[in-house]
Formats: C-alpha cells, sequence, structure tokens
C-alpha cells in the first residue's frame, strides 16, 4: 500500500459507482465492434510527471476509431503549419452527428478535423515521405504518443473496410469539390487502418497526457509534436471533439476531449492530467455512456473544468513596506528617516504574467507617496518565465525613467544575467545577497543624491 494509492482508490470508487449503467449499445455498423464485452469498463489516469493509475479494464486493447483523429490532426500540423491544414480542413463545429455530410458550402472543405469527413481529409493530407509511407507515419505517430509500438487490429479493419462506403461516398463527394488531395479510395483505406489501430485505456490516458504535457510523452520524454501543435488539437478537441454533444460535454464537464465508436474516450487537462475511458456501450452520439459519466465525475472531483479558474495563483508579493521598519535599521533619527524613504518589495514562487503584473504593483505602490528608491527582494523567487521577465524589466526601466532607483536582492539571477538586464532596463541595477544591504545601499544613495 502506498500514499498515491489514493489516487487509484479515486478512480475505483467511480468505476464501482458506474460500472453498473447498462445503458447504450456497442456500434454494429462495423460488424467486428460487436464482438467488444460490453460490461469492459476500464479507467486511466496520467500525470504530467508520467504517473499511471488505472482501474478495471484498462489493459484491455480496442480499436482508437475516432480516438485516432485528433492524434493524425497533430501530425498533419506538425508536417505542414496550421494554415496550410486550414486549407483543406476547418476548425468549426459541425454540430452534426460523426458521419454527417458537413462540407462548407462553394468549397466542400469539410468543417472540422473530428469528425469524419475532415479526418478522412487530414489523414490523406500526411504525405508519403523518402523514408515512410502515410500509414507507417501515422502508426508510428500514434504510437509515440502512447509511449509504445501500437499495432493494427487486422479484423477490425477488414471490417470496416468491407462495410464502410458511407465514408468512401463522403471521400468521392469532397474529392468532386476538389477538396480532397489524393485519391478518394488510398485516403479512406489509410484512414480505416487509422481507426483500426489497438491501444488501451492506459495508452490512450498517456496519449492524451501528451497533449496536455504541450506535446511532450510524460512517461517516455520524448517531444512528439510542438507546444504550438498541442495547443491547437486541444482547441479543436474542446470545440468539436464530441461531434454534436461539443457544447454540452465543453459545458458539463469542461475538457477538451475525443470519442470513439469502439469505446474509448480521452479528455485532456492542459498541464494536469491525461484521462481516459473505456466502455463499449454507446449513447445517441456515439459516445461512452459509461464514459462520459466517469470523465464527467472525474472532471468535477478532480476540479478540472477549464473555465472555473482553478488555477487562481497564490500570494506572489509577500511584503510591502519601507526599509526604516525592516530588523536591522538603524536607530538613529537622520539614518531612519533615509530608510522610510526606501520602499521595500518582496515576491516569491514562479512568475508569469499575472504574477509580474503584481509584482509592478507593488513597487509603484512602495514607499512614501509612491516615491523614493526601492528594494525588489527576488530571493524567494524560483523561476521567470519570458513574458515575466520582459515584463519586469520594461516596469525597472519605467521605474528609473520616473526617477526612482531600484536596488534588487537577487542572488539567483532571477531577472538574467546583469548584461541583460543592463540592456533591457537601461541601467545598472546594484545587486545585494540581502535586503539589509540592499536598504542600506539604497539610504546611503539617497543621502548623497548625484
Ligand atoms: N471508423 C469510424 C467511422 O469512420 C470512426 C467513427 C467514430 O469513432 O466516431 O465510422
Amino acid at each position: 500500500m502506498s500514499a498515491a494509492e489514493a489516487v487509484t482508490d479515486a478512480l475505483r470508487d467511480l468505476h464501482g459507482r458506474f460500472a453498473g449503467v447498462r445503458e447504450g449499445r456497442r456500434a454494429d455498423y462495423i460488424p467486428e465492434l460487436t464482438r467488444s464485452d460490453p460490461d469492459d469498463f476500464g479507467l486511466a489516469l496520467v500525470s504530467m510527471d508520467g504517473h499511471s493509475y488505472s482501474a478495471g479494464a484498462a489493459d484491455t486493447p480496442f480499436s482508437l476509431q475516432s480516438v485516432s483523429k485528433p492524434f493524425v490532426y497533430a501530425l498533419a500540423l506538425a508536417s505542414l503549419g496550421l494554415e496550410e491544414v486550414s486549407r483543406w480542413v476547418g476548425a468549426e463545429p459541425s454540430g452534426e452527428a460523426f458521419n454527417a455530410i458537413s462540407l462548407e458550402a462553394g468549397t466542400g472543405r469539410p468543417a472540422n478535423a473530428m469528425v469524419n469527413a475532415g479526418a478522412i481529409v487530414t489523414t490523406a493530407l500526411v504525405p508519403d515521405s523518402r523514408e515512410a509511407p502515410a500509414f507507417h507515419r501515422i502508426l508510428t505517430c500514434l504510437s509515440r504518443f502512447a509511449g509504445r509500438k501500437l499495432d493494427v487490429d487486422e479484423d477490425v479493419y477488414a471490417s470496416e473496410s468491407a462495410t464502410g462506403d458511407r465514408n468512401r461516398a463522403l471521400a468521392y463527394l469532397i474529392r468532386s469539390a476538389r477538396a480532397l488531395p489524393v485519391d478518394p479510395v488510398a485516403a479512406v483505406d489509410t484512414y480505416f487502418r487509422q481507426c483500426a489501430v489497438r491501444a488501451t485505456a492506459v495508452d490512450l490516458a498517456v496519449m492524451a497526457a501528451t497533449l496536455a504535457h504541450g506535446g511532450v510523452n510524460p512517461v517516455t520524454g520524448e517531444r512528439v509534436v510542438p507546444p504550438e501543435v498541442a495547443a491547437q488539437v486541444l482547441a479543436v478537441m474542446a470545440t468539436c471533439g464530441m461531434y454534436d454533444a461539443s457544447g454540452d460535454w465543453l459545458l458539463r464537464v469542461g475538457l477538451p476531449a475525443k470519442s470513439g465508436v469502439s469505446g474509448g474516450l480521452i479528455a485532456a487537462g492542459p498541464a494536469r492530467f491525461g484521462l481516459a475511458a473505456y466502455s463499449p456501450l454507446l449513447d445517441a452520439a456515439g459516445t461512452s455512456v459509461r464514459g462520459y459519466a466517469a470523465l464527467g465525475a472525474l472532471s468535477e472531483r478532480l476540479g478540472l473544468h477549464l473555465m472555473k479558474n482553478p488555477a487562481l495563483p497564490g500570494s506572489t508579493v509577500t511584503l510591502v513596506t519601507t526599509a526604516d521598519v525592516l530588523p536591522s535599521a538603524p536607530s538613529g533619527r537622520r539614518e531612519r528617516a533615509l530608510r522610510g524613504r526606501v520602499g521595500v518589495v518582496a515576491a516569491q514562487g514562479a512568475l508569469d504574467f499575472t504574477a509580474a503584473e503584481r509584482v509592478l504593483y507593488a513597487l509603484d505602490e512602495s514607499g512614501p507617496e509612491r516615491a523614493g528608491s526601492v528594494v525588489l527582494d527576488l530571493r524567494e523567487v524560483t523561476g521567470a518565465d519570458s513574458v515575466a521577465l520582459e515584463l519586469l524589466h520594461a516596469g525597472l526601466s519605467r521605474l528609473a525613467r520616473e526617477g526612482r532607483r531600484a536596488a534588487v536582492v537577487d542572488p539567483g539571477d532571477r531577472l538574467g544575467p546583469p548584461d541583460l538586464v543592463r540592456e533591457r532596463t537601461g541601467q545598472d541595477l546594484p545587486r545585494f545577497g540581502s535586503r539589509e544591504e540592499a536598504a542600506e545601499h539604497c539610504a546611503q544613495a539617497l543621502a548623497a543624491p548625484g
């Protein structure tokens, strides 16, 4: 028994809560899918550190079906870029079923890459390369997302290929509008193979976690797609991933997600978790009934709804005062008065845009009548991203232009190397190892201006 088993317990708990649900039915338009066990029900969660938790039939393999779509969209985006891909496939929710003829009037461009029409086009956009044919590239990409070598369920592939005339018809329609760059038969064949790639709920959770983790597989550490591609895919999953139930899902569950007709379902909490469920009984929109219920409850329980703003940052500024009240302040009247004209601001934690704004606001507020010198103590700051640094440099440079001298306590060089700070702030910002030294320096400088 380990402490982290508590996470598994939470999944087991949800599993127990929904395992008895008997609503829904298996997809039978691909005959092979009716061979799945309707009682199968697996849940998996993978953290941003690559820790994996699961309950139930999380190691049972099944075909990805439409859960493959966001990952092949990612491959197309990574190969061709958003502008080129968007010429061929849109990013608007269709509000229609997965197999609808969702094509833009006039251009024939499919509404988005999550419905079949758009996914067939996306698949067709992945070019054969000199090293590998397109399907091999797709399988390799899906495998890198999962962190292990995946394979094709040949029976499912054959079954869909034998019955997939509607998808072929869609491909011909798109081709007739000159919106498909390749032969319709070949495009649909590759698409069927991609839908028949086999994986487990745990694999799916790793794949979702890779998108949530900015394109780096948190288990293998491999970068699979660039961060901007991961963000683009999550955005389209959020608006289109659940077909004509996408709006309702975003409203209630609040996570980018993708369902598939074999019963797989993924959801991604950006920078938090990858989640997956497997249960073959589907609702009218083609989504796993138990999967929907369990991931919805999990999002609620873990507070994952994107619009809930769970990440309101903790306190950044820990102190705004003047140097005369620091414990080390000298007792002489003149010295104390000088120290009273030195503001002191201390910050902590990781600085991003939101945190940097707080620091700058505190600098303005510090000191008597928002004047005098100011000490910025960054000892407790653990890091600053590039946006925060740019803002801090610009703020310190404004402060200097208003005639307020600053000194920083920055033994960890959180503001960046001195040369960069000089260039960005237009001044030699004095640096000290302690708040007291910095305060003393500022007080002396006020005593001997110029
Ligand atoms: N291969 C399936 C089809 O094209 C995927 C549909 C789905 O999973 O929603 O019909």
